[in-house]
């Protein structure tokens, strides 16, 4: 039987799984090669713990030295040309064609997008912008936090809420939760829009702690004269420390290449093909309509392999992606949420499911992240 050569473009979320499941479901039937710039994976979420000191940066780095994965070829090249009518790409050091495609780059951070945000203002949503605040942290003891979005779509939505909490929670410890307020600013009427128990829950917490909410609203820039933040609609939040969520977009060599459209790469919201023959796209660089997070990236990457194994091996079409996903959401003091979202049940009305705070469902995430480095790395 002839060998299959896919192309994984992105060691994320999305890339990691595409390329274990390939490899353990058809063996010596596929040959697959996975690039990425980086040397090595880090959990979006684990910015957060290195942000706030709970651990260190090298703790969270997950090599792609020890990828295990039998019949991945990892390559550590940044794609700098992608050609998709051919399926041919180019990196700094070489050039690869393939039968199958898959674009799995993620989102990159346009921080120039935001006056003043690079001079004013910080940003945790890079490994870099969260090392950077671990240091700024300690210092911060009194004044006005603000923690602003300045685009959607963005990565996990309950991030921005996960950091007002934690924040609370390390300033609370150090005793100095007086002397600092606390806003959220967020393009959403609610936390969690899917969710309304979800919301509730949230902006119940928020209350306890003292924590404003701005909703629909985003920063568009910071004053660093007047050290303000700029929200869309003209008003003004003056801010002592600002943690931004920066504007994302496809990376550059993903736009230069004719996949995306508005922004993002369309896809069939059910088996995640571009409109290119043979070139699929998952995760974040996608506009498919679930939000740009890890689970979802991972879900959508388990179709994509499903329906070329099942062609691989000559058998029926498995069914398609069904936009459902569970999040954790950290609520401080060892606890975390979870909302279980179906984005596509009911067309333009996602539903989600809430589960109380617990150190049970914090365990739980702890294992979630486990298992995946356990299957993706070996380790
Ligand atoms: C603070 C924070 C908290 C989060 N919390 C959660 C959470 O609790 N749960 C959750 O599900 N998600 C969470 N996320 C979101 C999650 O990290 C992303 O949505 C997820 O990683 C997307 O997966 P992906 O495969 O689409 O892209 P990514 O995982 O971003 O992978 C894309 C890869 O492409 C590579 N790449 C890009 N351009 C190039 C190039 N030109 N050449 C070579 N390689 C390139 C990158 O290096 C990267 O490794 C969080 C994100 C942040 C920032």
């Amino acid at each position: 039987m002839a060998v299959t050569s896919v192309l994984v473009l992105g060691a994320g979320f999305g890339g990691l799984e595409l390329s274990t499941r390939l490899s353990e479901e058809l063996g010596e039937l596929v040959e697959v090669t996975l690039i990425d710039r980086s040397d090595a994976f880090v959990f979006g979420f684990a910015k957060l713990d290195v942000m706030f000191g709970h651990r260190e940066p090298e703790a969270v780095r997950l090599p792609y030295a020890s990828l295990t994965t039998p019949r991945v070829r990892f390559r550590q090249e940044t794609i700098t040309a992608i050609d998709p009518s051919a399926r041919r790409v180019v990196t700094d050091l070489d050039e690869y064609e393939a039968d199958v495609l898959v674009v799995a780059l993620g989102a990159d951070y346009d921080v120039a997008a935001t006056p003043g945000l690079a001079e004013a203002g910080h940003e945790f949503y890079s490994v870099g912008g969260a090392v950077a605040l671990r240091d700024v942290l300690p210092d911060f003891r009194s004044g006005r936090a603000v923690i602003g979005v300045c685009g959607a779509p963005f990565k996990c939505p309950p991030a921005p809420s996960e950091c007002a909490l934690l924040l609370d929670e390390l300033l609370r410890e150090r005793g100095n939760r007086d002397d600092v307020s606390i806003q959220v600013v967020m393009p959403f009427g609610t936390p969690i829009p899917p969710s309304r128990d979800t919301s509730e829950a949230i902006l119940a917490r928020f209350a306890e702690q003292g924590i404003e909410f701005v909703p629909d609203s985003r920063v568009t820039g910071l004053d660093a004269s007047t050290r303000e933040a700029v929200l869309g609609d003209g008003h003004r939040l003056p801010f002592d420390l600002f943690l931004g969520i920066p504007v994302h977009r496809v990376p550059a060599v993903v736009q230069e290449s004719g996949l995306a459209v508005d922004g993002w790469v369309p896809v069939d919201q059910h088996t995640l093909a571009t409109r290119f023959d043979g070139v699929y796209a998952v995760g974040d660089v996608t506009s498919v309509g679930t939000p740009k997070a890890g689970v979802f990236a991972e879900r959508a990457a388990r179709v994509v392999a499903d329906q070329l194994i099942a062609r691989i091996r000559g058998a029926e079409q498995p069914s398609g992606y069904d936009g459902t996903g569970t999040c954790y959401i950290e609520f401080g003091g060892n606890t975390v949420g979870r909302v279980d979202v179906d984005f596509f049940a009911t067309p333009g009305h996602p539903t989600g499911t809430f589960t109380v705070p617990s150190e049970a469902t914090a365990a739980e995430k702890r294992e979630y992240a486990a298992a995946r480095g356990a299957r993706w790395f070996g380790s």
